[in-house]
Order: C-alpha cells, then structure tokens, then sequence
C-alpha cells in the first residue's frame, strides 16, 4: 500500500487530507510539527510527502533538504497566492506545489501525477561499490549480491540515511530494535561489525569514541 506521510500544523486541513487519501485507498501518517517529522523520515520511508511550508519546529524548506537525499517525491502545501513561495518551492526540488485552499480532486490528481512520475526511479544509495534500493531491499556489493538480516538492513538504512552524523550506540538501538539498550549489551556492535564485514565498510563504518559510529561518504 502506498504510504504517505501529510506534514501541516493546521489540523483541520491535515485531516481533510488524511480522510480523503484513506478513502483513495492510502495509508497515511500525519505529523504536525516539522521537528517531529524530520525525527519521523530518519527510521521511516514514505512514497510521498505533502510538506507544508510554514511549520513549527522545522519549516518546509529545512525539511525538504533532508528529504531530498532519500529521493522520496514531495509536493508542497502552499498558501493561496503566494506566489514566491511556489517559486520557491519548486526551484528548493519540491515536485510539485498545491495551492491551499484546494479541491479534493485537484489533491488526489496531483498526488497520482507525482506518484506515477516517481514510480519510474526507485529510491537508491550508491556508497562506494555498495548498491542499497530500500523498497526492494537489495544490497549489492560490486554487483554481487549481499545477505542481510532484517536488522542487519535496518540498521544499514539508518546509517545510509544519516550519511557523516555521528550516531549515538542507544539511538541506534532505539531506532532499529524498538527498545532501550542494557547498559552491557553488544547487539549494536556485533551488527556494526557484520555490516563491516559483508559491505567491506571497515574504513567507512567508523567508530566515534564514547559515542557510537559513523558512516563516512
Ligand atoms: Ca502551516
């Protein structure tokens, strides 16, 4: 199903798109600040993003500069007339713009465009000899494939995603198994390590002193 995550402070609005993607057959996620949704997209993939432009926490255009790496299509929410802001919007790398107020229909056009537009180019990482396409889950290391476990995947996503951040050892265990890290436990390095192994990332996959680790491009 394809997912979609609608960004807007305004309620009302981001409810009557919620109701009206869900009933087009959509799953949806709403965020209604920007921080909270730039923490979102760094443990999830959506197909889509309607981003609105002037948020709480983090605006529009922030957002989109961490969005765009992941190749997810956007389409912003502008407000009506403003006509730099589409300008704006659009040169920023946004896929298209909808003006609000808006008709139901023109959303779930415009949001169906965009959709098919995208479907062509599958979101995808190249890091040195390493080939990661997140959808279809495959993993190549100069063309070869390579075998990852689920977490071993999840894990490698997060440091894709967060390509040169140094990661702390217990967001990465929060982020990939759901839970908070023991003190003692080794989980977290033992896959850091099988990730360096399999990929060839010892060089890449750093270790940051007293914090966790880093994936070097
Ligand atoms: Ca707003």
């Amino acid at each position: 199903m394809i997912h979609v995550l609608i960004v807007e402070d305004e309620k009302p609005i981001a409810r009557l798109i919620e109701l009206n993607l869900t009933d087009a057959g959509y799953r949806t996620t709403v965020c209604h600040n920007g921080l909270a949704a730039a923490e979102l997209l760094t443990r999830e993939s959506f197909d889509l993003i309607l981003l609105d432009i002037m948020l709480p926490g983090l605006d529009g255009y922030e957002l989109l500069e961490s969005i765009k790496p992941t190749g997810t299509p956007v389409i912003f929410l502008t407000a009506r007339g403003s006509v730099s802001d589409r300008v704006a919007g659009l040169r920023a790398g946004a896929d298209d713009y909808l003006t609000k107020p808006f008709e139901i229909v023109e959303l779930l056009a415009r949001v169906e465009s965009v959709l098919r537009r995208a479907g062509r180019e599958e979101e995808k990482y190249e890091i040195g000899d390493v080939t990661i396409l997140p959808r279809s889950r495959q993993v190549t290391r100069a063309g070869k494939p390579v075998i990852l476990t689920q977490k071993e995947f999840t894990l490698l996503l997060l440091f894709v995603r967060n390509r040169n951040i140094a990661l702390f050892r217990d967001t990465i265990y929060e982020r990939v198994w759901q839970g908070e890290l023991e003190e003692e436990s080794r989980t977290v390095d033992l896959h850091v390590q099988r990730l360096r192994r399999k990929l060839g990332w010892q060089d890449k996959l750093v270790t940051v002193y007293k914090v966790g680790y880093r994936l070097e491009d």
